[in-house]
């Protein structure tokens, strides 16, 4: 089932590329192997989460055979607060998706998914200002919505009916609950949800949704550069490129891909206000990070190891990121590349770059 391209060049590196000498970079390699030993850990978690309705740490630990004395202190109690945030907040979508039905069993006569997704519908033009409290409103075609995880994942099946709620021209947005509100009945029920412009079985569909769950992840798990103070600065416009190059690796995107959508108009939002010099230094690190990222999609074949370099980076500020890819490409190119290897148990090997059949 792992049949991986050999990367070419494997024999033929050169350390001294990456900066300092061998000894240095023998260090280097050290911290790779020990990040990589927790990197691993992070993406089976992420994986568990996707797969698993009521996630306990322990039962996370059993499900891959972890010897939890493998694991740092520090790491330990990282993945405690995710698993007990993530618990904590699937239980409160659960009781979103009930209290829905609920209201449409009252409104409607029944808790059907056609009923759940008119009163959804209804919630969030009331929540928009758009229609009175006692007004009514259906959607044009289907509307799934699914409430698993910790935010609602609404399928639009029909385009207009996307576009009346958010905009014609996006495949999908996130939308946190303080921002984009439901009213229905249970006022203080109100989760964040992703919208799919598209029906589940659509490609869109499962990119969508990739994309905006790693963007949910990163708000809970990445490390900041500044915290949300209302810094409009260069840290916060790292940050928020940070987190838009990690969704978009982690979809699968190509980086030279991802360096052209972050040029587009759709993100010169995030160079306002800033001086000349930040502005330059914001688009020199797109730069470099999607270069350095796309020397690096050989190494990284698979959508496996694409989660494991994503949650390599996911501590890393965005300026020093491509320098870690560097350090990355070597490590896999003296060691054997380990990470094409790498597989999630019970998950089928997906390929981002085709094996090539004349690979020996
Ligand atoms: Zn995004």
């Amino acid at each position: 089932m792992s049949s991986v391209p050999e990367p070419p060049g494997n024999q033929t590196v050169s350390v001294e590329k990456i900066g300092g000498g061998a000894e240095f970079d023998e260090r280097k390699f050290e911290g790779v192997e020990r990040a990589r030993r927790n990197v691993e850990k992070a993406v089976l978690l992420d994986a568990y989460l996707e797969r698993e309705k009521y996630p306990t740490y322990f039962g996370f630990l059993d499900e891959f055979q972890i010897c939890e004395s493998s694991m740092p202190e520090a790491l330990r109690e990282r993945f405690r607060t995710i698993i007990d945030e993530w618990t904590r907040d699937s239980g409160f979508v659960r009781k979103a998706l009930w209290s829905l039905g609920f209201e449409a069993k009252q409104e409607i006569g029944n808790n059907s998914e056609a009923a759940i997704a008119k009163t959804f519908y209804e919630g969030v033009l009331r929540g928009q200002g758009r229609l009175e409290l006692d007004g009514y409103a259906s959607p044009i075609g289907s509307i799934q919505v699914v409430g698993k995880g910790p935010f609602f994942t609404v399928y639009f099946f029909d385009k207009q009916d996307y576009a009346e709620l958010y905009r014609a021209d996006s495949g999908g947005s996130f939308h946190r609950s303080e921002l984009t509100k439901l009213v229905y009945q249970d006022r203080n029920l109100i989760p964040p949800m992703l919208f799919v412009n598209g029906p589940p079985s659509s490609p869109n569909a499962i990119l969508i949704v990739r994309h905006e769950r790693q963007h949910f992840i990163n708000h809970q798990w990445m490390k900041k550069e500044v915290r949300a103070d209302g810094d409009t600065g260069l840290a916060a416009a790292n940050d928020a490129v940070k987190d838009e190059i990690i969704a978009y690796l982690r979809d699968g995107h190509e980086p030279l891909e991802i360096k052209s959508v972050l040029n587009n108009d759709a993100y010169l939002p995030l160079f306002t206000g800033m001086t000349d010099e930040a502005g330059r230094s914001l688009k020199r690190s797109i730069e470099e990070v999607c270069l350095a990222a796309n020397d690096a999609t050989l190494y990284f074949p698979t959508m496996a190891s694409r989660t494991l370099l994503v949650f390599h980076l996911i501590d890393t500020p965005l300026e020093q990121m491509a320098d870690r890819v560097r350090t990355l490409i070597a490590f896999e190119k003296t060691n054997g590349n380990p990470a094409a290897k790498f597989e999630i148990p019970g998950r089928e090997t997906e390929f981002l770059i085709p094996p090539d059949e004349d690979a020996v």
